[in-house]
Formats: C-alpha cells, structure tokens, sequence
C-alpha cells in the first residue's frame, strides 16, 4: 500500500555527459546501481569505476591473496555487463579503509583523471536507516568521496596532484549516494534490470559463499526486491533511489 506521507522522489538530473562511481569493494555497484548504469551507457554515456579495495577479505574460506585477483576479475566482469571498461583500484586494505587525507587525495585525483560531472557513490551514514549498521569501508569512501568532489578543484588543498599532472577539476556538479536512507532522486530501473541481475552474478565466488540460494534466484531476488520497494514513491516505477547532494 502506498503511503501517502512518503515523499516522492525526483528523476535524477540527465544533462551530463561522465559519471564516476567511487566504491569501497566489488560488488557495492551491482547490488543495485548496475540497473542505471546500464541505462546510462545504453544513451552513450561515459561511466568509470574506481573501487577502494579489491574485496580481499570478502570470503571467509579464501585467503586475502587468492581472493583479490578473483575478486578483480568478476568486478571487471560484472561492469563489461553494463557498458562499463573502465574499473581502477586503488589497493586500500579491505575491511580497515581509513577515512582521512590519503583516501580524499586518492579519490581527488580519480575526479581528476575522469572529470565527471556525476559522482556515484555507496551509503555514508552509520546504518542502512534502520537497525542495520553499515560498515566503515562504506562509511569512509562515502565521506571521503562527498569530500574530494570538492578537494578536486582546489588547487592547494593536494598540490602534490598537480605536480603529477593532474590540473584541478571542479566540475562534478552532483554527488548521488546509492543505499541512502535519505532518497531524493531515482533513476528508472526497468530498461537496465536484467544486465543488472547479470552484473550481480558475475560476483559468483561472492554469491557462493554468501548464500546457500541458487545465486541467480538470490540476485534476482534481491533486486527486483529493492527497485519496487523504490517504485511507491517513483510513480509505480521500479526504480534505483539516491540522495543527491547538488554541487
Ligand atoms: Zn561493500
């Protein structure tokens, strides 16, 4: 049943041309972002990812050093699902990310070298807005990349970026944080839905150790679980939500 009292959410802004997701581990972009992105490259444009880690202390029965490369392989493998070639790492420990300088000035050079006018990033707050608390991976890439959407422009807050070659950009024009608790904006989820479910399940070590389901029963679920539960307050429309902090 629909309630009345929920605030209905805005179409995100279409006006742009590159976007850079901005993430903590494989997979964060699949579990439900992945259904815009490939609407968003199906219209010809251009999207990158860059992930924090590379998910290494994601699977209990695998060792950090088995785990990595596999891990890289299917993020690379789930983003060619939706139009996506373009996925960097930035080698930050999994689990122990630390918010602070070296992180902004990891990310504020990844808005430099992609100069997008969108930034996509994964929930920043404490919880997932109810008693389910988020990790600090999550929580630090959120601060740090809503932080370095403006490092990037400053030409003094990082000079040592400019010495590199990276001249400032302060371009991004929105910051849009998927996994909110606080949506403003949604993105129609229909026309990428299916690749999205697909870019989940290239997560396939993940899957299998995550659930006894069968992983495309599970991905499936999961997503069409979270676009309609977004739809009452997008018009019917099965959707992607973000809060959408304009620049
Ligand atoms: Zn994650």
């Amino acid at each position: 049943m629909t309630d009345p009292q929920i605030t209905q959410l805005q179409p995100l802004p279409e006006d742009w041309q590159r976007a850079l997701a901005v993430v903590a581990h494989p997979d964060d972009l699949e579990y439900g972002c992945s259904a815009a992105i490939a609407a968003w490259t199906d219209a010809g444009r251009e999207v990158a990812y860059v992930l924090a880690t590379r998910g290494e202390a994601g699977i209990d029965s695998l060792d950090p050093a088995t785990c990595g490369p596999l891990r890289e392989r299917e993020q690379r493998a789930g983003a060619a699902v939706v139009g996506v070639t373009t996925v960097e790492f930035l080698g930050h420990r999994d689990g122990v990310i630390e918010y602070g300088t070296a992180l902004r000035r990891d990310i504020a050079a990844a808005i430099r070298r992609h100069r997008p006018e969108l930034v996509l990033t994964l929930n920043h707050r404490d919880t997932w807005g109810d008693a389910s608390w988020n990790t600090p991976d999550h929580v630090a890439v959120g601060r740090a990349t809503l932080d370095a959407a403006a490092d990037a422009g400053n030409r003094w807050i990082f000079p040592e970026l400019t010495d590199q070659g990276l001249e400032p950009f302060g371009g991004v024009r929105w910051v849009a944080v998927a996994g909110s608790s606080r949506p403003t904006h949604a993105v129609d989820a229909r026309p990428g839905l299916e690749r999205a479910v697909r870019s989940l399940l290239e997560h396939r070590s993940y899957l299998e150790a995550l659930t006894d389901q069968d992983p495309e029963t599970y991905a499936r679920a999961f997503l069409t679980t979270r676009t309609t539960a977004t739809a009452e307050r997008f018009g019917g429309i099965p959707a992607v939500a973000f809060e959408v902090f304009t620049r």
